[in-house]
């Protein structure tokens, strides 16, 4: 669009709202400041173009580019000059980080008969870029511990810790055995960590056709899901311990930083891993025997899923080059007006585990034009109240190292001004996914009622609440119906927010449109641009209206006349989470006694069928009764804190007097809900409210403290965290309550 055309757009949309019309309400603002900003906003929309987002797919996808590749580098500095190009202050940062890349690798059965692994990816010739061989990463699982292994296999399912306690039941040990483990379920790194835990030597993970393969639809070429050689990379480092550089917990992976010997660093693997191809996969499965597979550990391929151990005899053999890569982030800036010690970050990472245009490229575009667009209105006049900073993350695939790195080498500033951080990965076709601090979730609410869907054309609120409607549980389809506000997820790990959130208790967003694009290509030679092209966003507009929703929350962010939290939102959703943690205290305890009086009645000595093995379980002592008084104290205060905080917003002169003290407090808020020691065994992760799971790794645990230690049934051990998390939220509540006093002055 010509200068003039916006001008003149401007010009007609101030005009559109004089007196007369209804004044238009966006949530921190003033009326009138709402009123520019909504032309502003109107301007903006119009700059990010589906054509620029293949062009720059086109570009950043073109070659393999992991950590410590040339193109890797060669992208980070192709973002950096269109920064500059676009008039931005942009600069790259370097950290040197750990990454092991493989020198050797195999799998064989040598028992019953012979078979050796392909361990390769084939080209397809309909796609262009899969022949790129020479660059591609092999497939592996980045952070295995070197090992020459041969041992009985034994079938896991997904490797989880209930799988473990199915085993027992079985008779079955891991104890000097290969587990063979199936994706999904968890995070990858926990399959390796539990099976080391339980005696493993050795673990192979593959992709079950049930998952992402023919079950799910037809395969690639010919269809979106996983055929029958495609292997699924990806990071198994230890993450819920601590993400990032596993030499430098804590510190940025700067030159001259203190590094820890490979053989301290706790988040590497104990024990061997490899990922293979359900193709790899079929001979090993069709060797075992043992005990036919539970019903709902079998996956979808032609044969009887057995358990073990043996006679399926298993050679794995892992060794890296354990090298330092260098990391190159690049960081856009532009500095806020009038509270210019406020910062509103935003990141998407670069790097791929091969060509990547779905993860990360497709949110890497929409970043790059978001960046073009709010260039733009800085060329026409524009200058938000508050920094804005960009940030295009190296090093996310192998265990979100450019973010962390950067994060904790920035902590003090960060800690001091971030106000949010907002996250987006990969992008594909349907609705928006909305996940993040509580206290966000009015804010997101209203941008997401102000972009429309691409497919429906009206807001993409309205789409995704009539999608949790028709897919809400019956109890909860009327919650959806008349709570004016859509819920945000909780966010765990498994993005480059990890570091904002959990460690800095940065109030972060995790967005990114989906759920009708499926597809079993995801870390693999072919998420490339011929895939993403012909089975997801393929015309990139789901790629227009990501960069608009998370261009128009910058926005808001940046310029509302009082930031835009709510935490009546945030404390009916805390209290959710209290709720469900009493009734998983009260579902153990339940389990147990249950558990204790089938004993006693004689139940698993008569369901037992002489011919099969069927091992009862152990009598426990049934839990003693937890306090939960703390957190109900702090739950409450943070409730009448909130409801105080809501009526000195609606009573505030808004857009009259300087806020920006009141701002800079509300910044502290999300941080009022750490504590600096962290939770139990894992001292990085601050945030007492979220946090992903030590056992599940991706999946967010609530109250994480209390939560694991009833899950692991450490009754002492729940009471003192169920006293921090009470504190926390009463140090919440005095924050909002000193602002709401403020506010009132
Ligand atoms: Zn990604």
């Amino acid at each position: 669009m010509a200068k003039f055309v916006r001008i003149l757009l401007l010009f007609i949309l101030l005009l559109s709202a004089v007196p007369g019309a209804d004044p238009p309400t966006v949530q921190g603002f003033s009326s009138d400041s709402a009123t520019s900003e909504r032309a502003w906003e109107a301007i903006f929309k119009a700059v990010p173009s589906p054509e620029h987002l293949r062009e720059y797919m086109q570009r950043l996808a073109a070659r393999p580019h992991h950590v410590g590749t040339p193109y890797d580098k060669d992208n980070a500095e192709w973002i950096l000059a269109r920064f500059k190009e676009w008039g931005l202050d942009a600069h790259i940062e370097n950290f040197d980080v750990l990454f092991p890349s493989p020198k050797e690798r195999a799998v064989e059965l040598v028992e019953p008969k012979r078979f050796v692994a392909k361990l390769e990816e084939p080209p397809v010739s309909i796609d262009a870029t899969s022949n790129q061989q020479a660059e591609q990463l092999p497939t592996y699982n980045a952070y295995s511990i070197d090992g020459d292994v041969t041992a009985p296999a034994v079938y896991v399912n997904y490797g989880v810790p209930d799988d473990y306690e199915q085993l027992d039941r079985l008779g079955i040990s891991v104890k000097g055995a290969i587990v063979i483990a199936r994706y999904g379920g968890s995070w990858r790194g926990i399959k390796p960590k539990v099976a080391a835990e339980h005696g493993a030597i050795g673990c192979i993970i593959y992709s079950d056709p049930h998952e992402d393969g023919y079950f799910e639809g037809d395969v690639f070429p010919a269809g979106a899901w996983r055929s029958r050689d495609g292997v699924q990379r990806g990071s198994v480092m230890d993450m819920p311990i601590y993400p990032g550089d596993p030499l430098t917990p804590g510190v940025g992976a700067t030159e001259g930083a203190k590094r820890l010997p490979i053989s301290e660093a706790k988040t590497i693997t104990k024990i061997p891993v490899l990922p293979i191809s359900y193709g790899d996969a079929e001979p090993l499965l069709e060797a075992l025997t043992g005990p036919v597979a539970p019903a709902h550990w079998r996956g979808a391929l032609p044969l009887t899923y057995h358990v073990g151990p043996g006679p399926a005899k298993v050679h794995l053999k892992v060794k890296s080059n354990w090298d330092t890569k260098r990391l190159y982030d690049v960081i856009a800036r532009i500095p806020g007006k009038t509270e210019p010690d406020i910062w509103i970050v935003r990141g998407n990472h670069h790097d791929a585990w091969v060509n990547g245009a779905e993860d990360p490229v497709s949110g890497t575009v929409a970043e790059m034009e978001e960046a073009r667009g709010l260039a733009e209105l800085v060329k026409q006049g524009w200058q938000p109240k508050r920094t804005i900073v960009y940030c295009v993350w190296d090093g996310e695939e192998e265990g979100l190292l450019g973010s962390t790195e950067w994060a904790e080498q920035h902590a003090d500033e960060l800690r001091q001004h971030a106000a949010v951080y907002i996250n987006s990965d990969g992008n594909g076709r349907g609705y928006l996914g909305m996940a993040g601090s509580h206290s966000l979730e009015k804010f997101m609410n209203g941008v997401a009622k102000d972009v429309n869907d691409p497919e429906k054309d009206y807001p993409a609120w309205k789409r995704l609440r009539l999608e949790r409607i028709a897919n809400a549980p019956p109890d909860q389809r009327d919650e959806v119906r008349k709570r004016a506000d859509l819920r945000l997820g909780a966010l765990g790990s498994g993005s480059d927010y990890t570091a904002f959130i959990d460690h800095l208790g940065v109030a972060s967003l995790n967005l990114g449109y989906g759920g009708e694009d499926g597809g079993g290509i995801y870390h693999s030679i072919y998420d490339d641009l011929y895939w993403y092209t012909h089975f997801s966003d393929t015309d990139f507009r789901y790629g227009r209206a990501l960069a608009q929703t998370i261009g128009l929350a910058v926005m808001r962010m940046a310029d509302a006349d009082l930031l835009p939290y709510d935490f009546t939102g945030l404390a009916d959703t805390v209290g959710r989470y209290v709720d469900e943690l009493e009734k998983l205290w009260k579902s153990k305890s339940d389990e147990i006694k249950e558990r204790n009086t089938e004993l006693e009645e004689g139940v698993y000595v008569a369901i037992a069928d002489p011919k099969k093995t069927l091992v009862p379980p152990k009598a426990e002592d049934a839990p003693p009764f937890l306090n939960f008084a703390p957190l109900r104290n702090g739950l409450d205060k943070l409730q009448h804190s909130s409801e105080h905080y809501d009526k000195a917003v609606a009573h505030a002169a808004v857009g009259v007097k300087p806020l920006d003290g009141v701002n800079r407090k509300l910044t502290q808020a999300e941080r009022a809900l750490t504590l600096p020691d962290g939770l139990p065994g894992r001292p990085w992760f601050q945030h007492q409210i979220y946090a992903p799971g030590l056992y599940t790794g991706y999946g967010v645990k609530t109250i994480p403290g209390a939560r694991e230690a009833i899950e692991q049934k450490n009754w002492k051990q729940a009471d003192e965290q169920i006293v921090r998390a009470g504190q926390v939220l009463e140090n919440e509540a005095r924050v909002i309550e000193e602002i709401a006093v403020e506010l009132e002055r």
